[in-house]
């Protein structure tokens, strides 16, 4: 059965994917739905750069989590997002990355869906094209990679995961929400054979002022995170691309010294 795309005008209520931090890396469509949305409901990967477009005449509500607070729960955001469009708003449901990578996006739509309230989704750059751009490593690279894998570093599934598939060479893993579990993902991926090694990065704040990448083998890594402190929203990549980054680095790089005929 064909499926003809609803045209979005019609839409009350906008997914829009924030992408990783740069408000740069907006789309030209997720800057639209920002600038017309009565209520914006944003969290916490949603950088304050992009929250500084927000217009000063449209309500933003946060609605993720805080160190002292909980989130208001999916159940319930879901209800709140269908109460404001049923009151006639245009709500921009607004998240980091892509809405449907790792982000709920598709639970926030069935509901939606099963309301009856006409819903867009604004793909969003994800994370993982997202940070490794801007670490100058790339997701696949001839040669090194043939594939790329995303994968949830959530403990919530006790990391049920294929990990010898995972470990087999040249493929590209990123982890998302990974941090915690760093331990458990390296010792794992190396019982399963991967070699000790094997390139890694983590990049903490990635396509932000602040983006840290710190590089090591797959066995040094959980030690590096500890040492320089690494928090949320950190992403893990494993995989031969990761050794083109001093190679490949532009973000954030300190610049060239000019030359001092250029100085005087
Ligand atoms: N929907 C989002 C992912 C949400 S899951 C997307 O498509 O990117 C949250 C995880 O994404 C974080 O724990 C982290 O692993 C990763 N992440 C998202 N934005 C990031 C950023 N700017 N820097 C580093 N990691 C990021």
């Amino acid at each position: 059965m064909a499926h003809t795309p609803k045209p979005s005008e019609e839409a009350r209520v906008s997914l829009v994917g924030a992408g990783p931090g740069d408000p740069d890396l907006l789309t030209v469509k997720a800057l639209r739905c920002i600038q017309q949305a009565d209520v914006i409901l944003y969290d916490n990967l949603v950088s304050e750069a992009i929250r500084d477009l927000f217009p000063k005449d449209s309500t933003a509500l946060f609605v993720g989590k805080s160190k002292h607070r909980h989130g208001i729960g999916q159940h319930r955001l879901n209800d709140l997002i269908v109460q404001l469009a049923q009151q006639g708003l245009q709500v921009c449901r607004l998240k980091g990355g892509d809405p449907f990578v790792f982000g709920r996006g598709s639970e926030e739509m069935l509901a939606l869906h099963q309301a009856g309230i006409a819903t867009e989704v604004v793909p969003g750059i994800t994370a993982a094209s997202g940070c490794t751009s801007y670490a100058g490593i790339p997701l696949t690279h001839r040669g090194l990679a043939q594939a790329c894998t995303l994968v949830t570093g959530h403990g919530e599934s006790e990391l049920d995961l294929d990990w010898a598939g995972l470990a087999r060479g040249n493929q590209t893993l990123v982890f998302y929400m990974g941090l915690s579990q760093l331990e458990r993902i390296s010792a794992t991926l190396q019982r399963y054979g991967m070699a000790a090694s094997t390139p890694a990065a983590l990049i903490e704040q990635g396509c932000r002022p602040e983006q840290r990448l710190v590089t090591a083998t797959l066995a040094e890594l959980p030690l590096q995170a500890k040492q320089h402190g690494l928090a949320s929203p950190t992403l893990i990549v494993i995989g031969e691309v990761v050794s083109l980054s001093a190679a490949l680095a532009w973000f954030g790089a300190p610049s060239q010294t000019l030359p001092a005929a250029l100085t005087a």
